[in-house]
């Protein structure tokens, strides 16, 4: 007999994966029908956009205190500051590292299938550049409101800092900030509960969100482009699909499949949001929930991560930045593939965990290799489509990452050979 606890975690995983072939399937029957219908998507009278971006901004609207309870938990459970500094180096290595696989092997697909050369210059669409001025404000994320054109918004990386921050200075006065600490721990518990309830929702505002975008902008944009964007999946299964199950393997100790599975409902939910920031809490409830890796390493390293550690976007922007090169018939030498390796690593950094911040970071790269940011207009047209799997590998690293660092400082859950779940 199933526990309540499996059928939940089979519910979710069983209905998010669904919501998003048969979202699919919906919004491409209503793409073909006429604009006036694609311009809303309804089914029984709901309106699919709505359905899908209220449960996103619910998302969102918990992302913040649960990134600032669980940093400072995550920071404080560590027991002394020099215990901070060995956690946030490993993690920082980890992150380094495997962004560096994650552009090498983007650059290597990129050299060896050229979907450059399959672009033809004269139905190039330009994209106007967005300011550098906002990448640099990215790149130093000192105020937590940031002003962008007008409107403002909070910088996640400059709350995670805030918050580590907050967690060494709780540190630093040992037993006296100890009912501070209980506080957050408290409000970290609640909003982790509160995810989980939201989360048998999940599925409905998935199936909301791929039914109205793909109606919206249906697959049709692909042919060109065609070869770029299978060199871009080709690249992200390479370092999805074998560099980082070794890694979880060999360094984090776990089975992969089951890890895997444990996971899959974040996956899933990176996949149909085209967004690490929004699928935080997800993802946390999987890590720690179903895959039982030790909080206080995985409290630290998963917001981290889903602002930080993108290999999903530094392959891309790699990748695309070589396609735009090869399109406009540019000689990239070596010397400049190691610039666009160097600064796809920073700008994917940079990014925001956000639907297509990878994009707007390109500029960094393209910038780099003295091609004006107009040109991102080549490769435009098909990347809400390839930004939600980019998002996905980006999850799926954090993932991974949380189990190898927990096993790095000896503090994982099950050994290599016990299931990572009880219902295998
Ligand atoms: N959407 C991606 C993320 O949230 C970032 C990107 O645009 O590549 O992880």
């Amino acid at each position: 007999m199933a526990t309540r606890a499996q059928l939940y975690q089979r519910y979710i995983l069983i209905g998010m994966v669904l919501a998003i072939l048969v979202g699919g399937t919906v919004g491409l029957s209503f793409h073909e029908k006429d604009a006036k219908e694609q311009a809303e998507v309804r089914l029984l009278g709901v309106n699919l956009e709505g359905l899908g971006s209220g449960f996103v901004a619910v998302l969102k609207f918990i992302v913040l205190p649960l990134v600032i309870t669980s940093m400072v938990v995550g920071v404080t459970s560590l027991g002394s500051t020099a215990g901070l500094g060995r956690l946030g180096a490993k993690t920082v290595a980890y992150y380094f590292l495997t962004t560096a696989i994650a552009v090498s092997l983007g650059l290597v697909v990129v050299n060896i299938i050229n979907p450059g050369k399959f672009i033809t210059r004269e139905e190039r669409k330009v994209y106007p550049s967005k300011g550098t001025e906002d990448i640099v404000k990215t790149f130093l994320p000192w105020n937590v409101i940031q002003q962008t054109k007008g409107s403002s918004r909070v910088n996640i990386l400059a709350v995670i800092i805030d918050s580590i921050l907050t967690g060494w200075v709780l540190l630093m006065l040992g037993k006296r900030s100890r009912w501070v600490i209980r506080i957050f721990q408290v409000c970290n518990k609640f909003i982790l509960k509160i995810t989980a309830l939201l989360m048998l929702l999940a599925p409905l505002g998935i199936f909301g969100i791929v039914a109205s975008k793909v109606g919206e902008k249906g697959l049709e944009a692909i042919t060109e482009l065609a070869p770029y964007f299978f060199t871009v999946l080709a690249g992200l299964a390479l370092h999805a699909f074998i560099v980082l199950p070794l890694i979880l393997k060999y360094l984090g100790r776990r089975e992969v499949l089951p890890y895997a599975r444990d996971v899959a409902p974040a996956l899933s939910m990176a996949f149909a949001t085209a967004s690490s920031s929004a699928t935080l809490p997800v993802t946390m409830e999987c890590v720690e929930e179903n895959a039982k890796v030790d909080k206080k390493t995985a409290n630290f390293v998963l917001p981290l991560g889903a602002t930080v550690n993108m290999d999903g976007t530094a392959l891309y922007e790699a990748v695309a930045v070589m396609t735009i090169a090869q399109s406009l018939g540019m000689d990239i030498t070596l010397a400049e593939q190691i610039t666009i390796f160097l600064t796809a690593t920073l700008a994917a950094v940079g990014a925001a965990g956000i639907p297509e911040a990878g994009l707007v970071t390109m500029v960094i790269v393209l910038r780099a290799v003295d091609i004006p940011p107009v040109y991102i207009g080549t490769i435009f047209a098909i990347d809400w489509f390839l930004d939600r799997f980019r998002t996905t590998v980006n999850v799926w690293g954090d993932t991974v990452g949380a189990a190898v660092i927990a096993r790095m400082t000896r503090k994982s859950g099950p050994p290599a050979s016990a299931p990572a779940q009880q219902d295998a």
